[in-house]
C-alpha cells in the first residue's frame, strides 16, 4: 500500500561552486532536493519556513512535481542560506556560510491531516526541529533522518534526542565518524545504531553507499557517471529514492531496504549531473528504472562452479 511522506528540512538560497560552474542565490535546500526526489514514488508534504525574500515562483519546480506545500510557511525575515564549494574531489563539499535566516526562530506546526504521516523524513535541519516535528506526528510507521557537521557540533545533545527516536540514519561517511567519534565505518555505524536507529545508511559520495542493520551489512558502488557537475544535493536525493520507495511499496522487508538504497543511488545519480534541481526537474519514470536495471547489471555476478 502507498503511503504518502511527511519531510522537514531546510528550503535555502544556495551559493555553489564546482570546479563546472557556478550557482548563485539558486534554490536547494534538504526538504527541496528530498522532495524532488521523493515525488517521483509518492505524494510528499513538505514542512519549512522561507522569508520575505521568497518569492511564490521560487518553488515551481517543487509545484511542477506536485509537492504539496501547504506546509511551506512564509514568516518575517530572511530565507535559509548556505554557501559552498567543491574541489576536483567532489565528494566533500566546504561550507563557506551558513546564514539560518527564518530557520533561527520557525516553531514548526503541522496541520491536523499531517500528524497522521506513516512515513517521516528528518531531513538536515536543526534537530530541536526535527523532533518538534515528531512530537506531532501521533504514530509513524518509519521515521528517518539525515544530519551534518554543522550540527553535530552545535547541537549534539539535540542531535542525540533526535537520534534516539528514529528507525533510521542517513549520513555521509565524514559525519558518521564525527558523529560516533570512531574513524573505522564499520564500527563507527555500530556505535550510531547503539545511539538509536536499527538502520544506517552512509553514503560515500562517488564510492557509494552501505547500509548496515540487523539484517547485515549490504553496499552498493556509485553509478558510473562520466560527468558529475554540481554534488549538492546528492544526500537529500538519495533520501528521496530511499524514502519514497518505502513509503510507495510499504516493504519494510530486507529486500524493500536493499531496493531503497539503489533506488536512493539512482536518484542522487541523476541530481549531481547537472546544478541546482535542474537534472531532478527535467527527470522521466523510465531513466530511473534504466538505471535501476542498469545497477543490477553493475552488481550482479555468477556463483563459483
Ligand atoms: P547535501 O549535498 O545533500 O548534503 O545537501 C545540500 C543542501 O543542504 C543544500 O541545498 C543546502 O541548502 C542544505 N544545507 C546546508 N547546510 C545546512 C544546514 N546546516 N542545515 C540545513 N540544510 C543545510
Amino acid at each position: 500500500m502507498t503511503s504518502p511522506l511527511l519531510v522537514v528540512g531546510s528550503v535555502a538560497f544556495d551559493t555553489v561552486r564546482t570546479p563546472f560552474g557556478s550557482g548563485e542565490e539558486v534554490l536547494g535546500g534538504s526538504a527541496t532536493y528530498f522532495s524532488m526526489a521523493a515525488s517521483f514514488f509518492t505524494s510528499v508534504h513538505l514542512v519549512a519556513a522561507v522569508g520575505e525574500d521568497f518569492k511564490d515562483s521560487d518553488a515551481a519546480p517543487l509545484r511542477e512535481r506536485g509537492v504539496d506545500l501547504a506546509g511551506l510557511t512564509r514568516i518575517p525575515g530572511r530565507t535559509f542560506r548556505w554557501e559552498g564549494e567543491y574541489g576536483y574531489d567532489l565528494n566533500t563539499a566546504k561550507t563557506l556560510r551558513t546564514e539560518l535566516g527564518v530557520f533561527a526562530t520557525f516553531r514548526p506546526k503541522l496541520a491536523e491531516p499531517l500528524r497522521e504521516s506513516a512515513f517521516v523524513f528528518l531531513a538536515n535541519i536543526d534537530p530541536e526541529i526535527q523532533t518538534e516535528v515528531l512530537d506531532q506526528v501521533t504514530k509513524p510507521r518509519f521515521v528517518a533522518c539525515d544530519t551534518m557537521n554543522f550540527w553535530i557540533e552545535g547541537k549534539l545533545e539535540a542531535l542525540r534526542k533526535t537520534l534516539s527516536r528514529v528507525d533510521a540514519l542517513l549520513i555521509n561517511d565524514a559525519e558518521a565518524r564525527q558523529l560516533a567519534g570512531e574513524p573505522n565505518l564499520v564500527r563507527a555505524a555500530a556505535a550510531i545504531r547503539r545511539m538509536g536507529p536499527s538502520t544506517v545508511v552512509v553514503k560515500r559520495g562517488e564510492y557509494g553507499a552501505i547500509m548496515f542493520s540487523e539484517e547485515g551489512v549490504f553496499s552498493v558502488p556509485a553509478y558510473p557517471l562520466e560527468s558529475v557537475l554540481d554534488p549538492t544535493g546528492a544526500g537529500d536525493s538519495f533520501a528521496g529514492g530511499f524514502m519514497g520507495h518505502l513509503a510507495r511499496s510499504g516493504r519494510l522487508t530486507v529486500e524493500g531496504f536493499r531496493q531503497a538504497v539503489v533506488l536512493g543511488s539512482v536518484m542522487a545519480s541523476l541530481n549531481v549531473e547537472d546544478f541546482s534541481l535542474r537534472r531532478l526537474a527535467r527527470t522521466r519514470e523510465d531513466e530511473i528504472r534504466a538505471r535501476y536495471r542498469d545497477f543490477q547489471d553493475l552488481t550482479g555476478f555468477a556463483e563459483l562452479a
